[in-house]
């Protein structure tokens, strides 16, 4: 059985319009993403090549129909790759793609009105294709965008396999004879077979690209705080649960840090409210500059800043705890003009408490101590052994970490 290039050339296009429907679709939920409409553009570019391709079927002298099939094709591509582009926030040389489309228009012209050439005209789209699909590829890999890279990866991979049978259909043509595209052979069948599969998967793993980038913005919304664009309370729940089932998993340790802005309150009366925010946020970004990768960092509550520092023990946790009180007294706010302090309680996972729960009672406990002491303090929470017996709140000395 050999599939007849006619009714596949149906099947792409239809399949190319359904794409572009979708496509429709999705953009007028998600139009704040760039590219979109410039890849739906592509994918009705690709339908009408498809079409042009079956009338050719009707009509296999219309010349006219030959070039702008083989225009098309190449445009479509161009276009794909340039949405993707896009999307991916790369800034592509927009005279490329232009240039790109020119040339293809001049050797189409060429290898039909002038010498016509199949096996030219064929090795000119490939080449123009090959050539945007390896830098789309590359455009992908290269992408740092975490939030959609899976289904990047899943396209560059469905691009990698069709340049590589685009390459291969340049290879073999000469060796079948084939004459022309309704030429009924096994290379035009596979070609426009594979066709019809790429352009599927291709099409879907970019529809994939977007709502995969479309979880990942809200999933980064419900777990950032929207002023500090630090961790929020939810999440950090999260990553505190996570992080008690590796030490009964993996016996490994972990500290906490619970931090409060010293007389916030006094700011805000003194510079307004906005100023009060500016504060927060450059005191987070201080805060962030100073951990470690892989220490999170959120926003408890309203002033007050919650640090899980996995894989540390207690004296580390302190030492990171007085320097971060440092940088922020030292790192005023609003170009210098508005100083300030931050009091910090200190503890540790079993050493300080046996669940996370009390373990966030005991670092708030720390906390208290720190501001009874004048504020700007850091202060290590009290063992439990210590705490059950009745230690009081209002010792004097910052307790060690061996207590
Ligand atoms: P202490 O040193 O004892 O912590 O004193 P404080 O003034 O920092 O503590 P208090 O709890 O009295 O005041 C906290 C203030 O934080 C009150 C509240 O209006 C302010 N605040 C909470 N959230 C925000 C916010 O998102 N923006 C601004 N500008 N202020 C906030
Ligand atoms: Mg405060
Ligand atoms: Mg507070």
């Amino acid at each position: 059985m050999l599939i007849d290039t006619a009714t596949m050339s149906l099947v792409v296009s239809v399949s190319s319009l359904l794409h572009a429907l979708v496509l429709i679709f999705l953009g007028s939920i998600v139009y704040r993403y760039r590219g979109l409409k410039i890849y739906t553009v592509g994918t009705i570019l690709s339908a009408a090549t498809f079409l042009f391709f079956l009338i050719r079927w009707f009509y296999p002298n219309l010349l006219v129909l030959r070039f702008l099939g083989n225009v098309f094709l190449t445009t479509s591509r161009i276009f794909y790759f340039f949405g993707i582009s896009r999307f991916i926030n790369r800034n592509e040389f927009q005279f490329l793609w232009v240039m790109l489309i020119g040339i293809e228009i001049v050797l189409q012209f060429y290898f039909t009105y002038i010498n016509s050439n199949f096996l030219a005209r064929n090795i000119s789209v490939i080449l123009v294709v090959g050539f945007v699909q390896i830098l789309t590829c590359i455009y992908l890999f290269s992408s740092r965008q975490r939030s959609f890279s899976k289904t990047a990866y899943f396209t560059a991979f469905i691009l990698i396999i069709d340049s590589f049978f685009l390459f291969f259909r340049a290879i073999v043509i000469p060796f079948f004879n084939v004459r022309h595209l309704f030429h009924s052979n096994i290379v035009n069948a596979t070609t426009f077979f594979l066709m019809f599969v790429t352009d599927h998967l291709r099409n879907s793993g970019f529809t994939m690209m977007v709502i995969q980038r479309l979880y990942g913005d809200l999933e980064s919304r419900a777990n950032l705080d929207f002023l500090t664009q630090t961790f929020n309370r939810r999440a950090m729940n999260g990553y505190l649960s996570q992080e008690e089932e590796r030490f009964i998993k993996n016996d490994k340790i972990f500290s906490l840090i619970l931090l409060d802005i010293d007389r916030f309150k006094q700011i805000n009366d003194t510079y307004g409210h906005d100023s009060g925010d500016i504060v927060l946020k450059h005191i987070s970004k201080l805060l962030e500059c100073h951990l470690r990768e892989g220490d999170f960092l959120s926003r408890w509550g309203g002033e007050e800043f919650l640090i899980l520092l996995p894989n540390t023990d207690c004296q580390n946790a302190f030492a990171i705890a007085e320097r971060l009180r440092q940088c922020v007294a030292n790192n005023p706010s609003a170009n210098g003009t508005i100083a300030h302090t931050i009091s910090l309680g200190v503890g540790t996972f079993q050493q300080h408490a046996q669940t996370v729960k009390d373990l966030i009672i005991a670092v708030d406990k720390a906390l208290y101590r720190a501001k009874k002491m004048g504020r700007n303090k850091a202060m290590i929470a009290i063992t439990a052994s210590a705490s059950n017996a009745n230690m009081k709140d209002n010792v004097n000395d910052n307790l060690s970490c061996t207590d």
